[in-house]
């Protein structure tokens, strides 16, 4: 990355009047604002960078939280694989960095009714395909694919990563590169200032100054660059839920990573996902994509429990009953957040208002960002230092999809170009 052009960036550090200035000021520290804080951080302009989070680093109040999330290249839009690409080179060179690893990799199983066009485009993007040989039909021992349903593997980029494990190592990475990471700081106001450059001020009265920032704050992210650039993100918070369900006796091992069983997707409604039995010896994650509406200052916690699980319960019955127990519901339940957007495609662009290409946000990432977090961080970073995301255009990801300009005059966003 280049080094930052404004007046400001060039007084990084000590000013005159004491007052200290980064070249990067990064709000909100889940995974997407702690990956940004690391390729900021990891720029030959060694930048200096300040990562804020309103609560606790690792709290579990936002989306970022928890054992687990599923990587996997099976889309049904042409224009996530390359970026789940990027993110997996990404992944792998971060865990180097770090000196450990939080993505073991897995096969991973789409499955759902033979003419879904979803499904079908998923397989073809993603490389996938349809499992028939003799060694695919050992999984088919555990999954009873319904009638009428098709099964597609791939052994691509799919697996499985150590979600709180993850956020911390990018955030330790960050620091490590000098990176001030300051959490129990809320910021209420991002104000541009008649040299340029940018004051960031929090619910206790500090102000922070810098000359570029990226806003990552997840599901607050609406009311945030509402009150901040007056425009409306088209991002609706959802609480949703991860649910843990007990192997049936005998049947553990055969859900492990070490037995090869697969990260897996069902494409009928309910949406169905999972992850092999991994984090918590005998038990297996399988939950539903949904939830209900809320607003991230006044949790429920308890809605749609009902709702999130039952659904997931007959599907379980139906699809893996003889080695998945149902009865009395799942044993570990973990509320969590979705940021929803109309197409549940991502928001990553500069917030526009006076602001020029000083502020950029990354928002809206549909319950489906975790696996890419690298590759958004890495994109955030340079749009914020360097006007632009060199990265992207280098492993042919498409960011114009990711443009709040989709929204105007046009709610349903990607939803009317794309058929699936
Ligand atoms: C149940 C569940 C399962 C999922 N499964 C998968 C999966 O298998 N694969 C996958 O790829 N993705 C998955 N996802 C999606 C993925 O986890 C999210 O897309 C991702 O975590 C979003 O990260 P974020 O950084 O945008 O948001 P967050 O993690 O919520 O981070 C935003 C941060 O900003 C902070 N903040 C908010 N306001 C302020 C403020 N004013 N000042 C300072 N800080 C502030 C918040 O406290 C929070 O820490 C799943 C999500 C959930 C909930």
């Amino acid at each position: 990355m280049a080094t930052t052009a404004t007046a400001a960036a060039e007084s990084a550090g000590d000013g005159e009047d004491g007052v200290f200035f980064y070249d990067v000021i990064v709000v909100g520290a889940g995974v997407m604002g702690s990956c940004a804080a690391y390729y900021a951080s990891s720029s030959a302009a060694a930048a200096r960078v300040l990562l804020l989070e309103r609560h606790d680093l690792l709290h579990h109040l936002g989306s970022s939280h928890g054992e687990s999330r599923a990587i996997r290249a099976t889309y049904p839009q042409p224009y996530y694989p390359p970026m789940v690409r990027l993110a997996w080179r990404l992944w792998v060179a971060a865990e180097r960095d770090a000196g450990y690893r939080v993505l073991t990799p897995t096969p991973h199983l789409d499955m759902g009714p033979r003419d879904d066009a979803a499904l079908l485009a998923a397989i073809e993007n993603g490389g996938a395909y349809e499992a028939e040989a003799e060694a695919d039909r050992a999984l088919f021992g555990v999954f009873r694919v319904p009638e009428g349903w098709t099964a597609a593997m791939t052994s691509e980029f799919g697996g499985v990563i150590r979600a709180t494990k993850a956020v911390a190592m990018f955030q330790s990475l960050a620091a490590k590169n000098g990176a001030v990471v300051r959490d129990r700081t809320e910021v209420v106001d991002i104000a541009k200032q008649g040299d340029g450059s940018i004051v960031v001020k929090t619910s206790s009265g500090e102000d922070f100054h810098g000359a570029k920032c990226i806003i990552t704050v997840g599901a607050w992210a609406s009311k945030l660059v509402k009150s901040v650039v007056g425009v409306d993100l088209p991002v609706q918070p959802l609480e949703t839920l991860l649910a843990y369900w007990k192997a049936k006796p005998g049947r553990e091992h055969e859900l492990t990573v070490e037995a090869g069983f697969p990260t897996f997707g069902s494409y009928a409604n309910p949406i169905v996902y999972g992850t092999p039995s991994m984090e918590f010896p005998g038990l297996i994650k399988v939950a539903m994509h949904g939830g209900s509406p809320c607003d991230p200052d006044r949790r429920d916690w308890r809605s749609d429990n009902g709702n999130l699980v039952e659904p997931v319960a007959r599907w379980i019955d139906e699809v893996m009953p003889d080695h998945v127990d149902t009865a009395g519901g799942p044993v570990i339940r973990q509320s969590c957040m979705y940021s929803m957007t109309p197409d549940e495609d991502f928001i990553i662009d500069f917030v526009g208002g006076g602001f020029g290409k000083d502020v950029v946000v990354g928002a809206g990432f549909s319950g489906h960002g975790f696996k890419m977090a690298p590759a958004v961080g890495r994109i955030l970073a340079e749009m914020a230092m360097d006007g632009e995301a060199r990265t992207a255009a280098e492993a042919s990801v498409e960011l114009r999809y990711f443009r709040i300009g989709r929204f105007e005059g046009n709610l349903m966003g990607n939803l009317v170009e794309n058929k699936v």
